[in-house]
């Protein structure tokens, strides 16, 4: 029997490259659409950006900084938002070191309202802070 009987080439029906490609294109235009529908917080780093999410906020002041670090997994972090989104409810929960840094909760608040700051550091802090969309379709529609 010849070798080359059980080597044909895999076939790959025309219909699911259609598919594949349309689907393709579909999350294109999503991704497109989302840029072309962003607003953005131009003062997101000092004060509070339109709520996007309707989160429940928890807020939790912790006096020891490893404790701190320890939750938000950042050993320099003075505080954070830790957010999740399931049923289409959000639940914030910052948890910040006191004594508090000034601004810090309009900070972990903009996260709880589904903002990010673009970088890590003061000066992206200071930049337009644009929305989490990942969250606000998790959230799904705001009533
Ligand atoms: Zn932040």
């Amino acid at each position: 029997m010849p070798q080359s009987a059980d080597q044909q080439p895999m076939r790959v029906h025309p219909y699911w490259i259609l598919f594949l490609g349309g689907l393709t294109l579909a999350l294109l235009f999503a991704g497109l659409y989302d840029k072309s529908s962003s607003e953005v917080c131009v003062g997101g780093g000092y004060e509070l950006c339109p709520d996007l999410l309707n989160a429940t906020v928890k807020i939790k002041k912790h006096d020891l900084p490893s404790m701190v670090a320890q939750i938000c997994g950042d050993a320099r972090s003075n505080a954070c938002a830790i957010r999740r989104a399931r049923w289409q409810r959000v639940v914030c929960e910052v948890h910040v070191l006191t004594p508090e840094v000034p601004g810090v909760l309009i900070h972990e608040l903009n996260h709880c309202r589904g903002w990010e700051h673009q970088g890590d550091s003061q000066e992206a802090y200071g930049r337009p802070w644009v929305p989490n969309w990942r969250l606000v379709h998790a959230r799904g529609h705001i009533d």
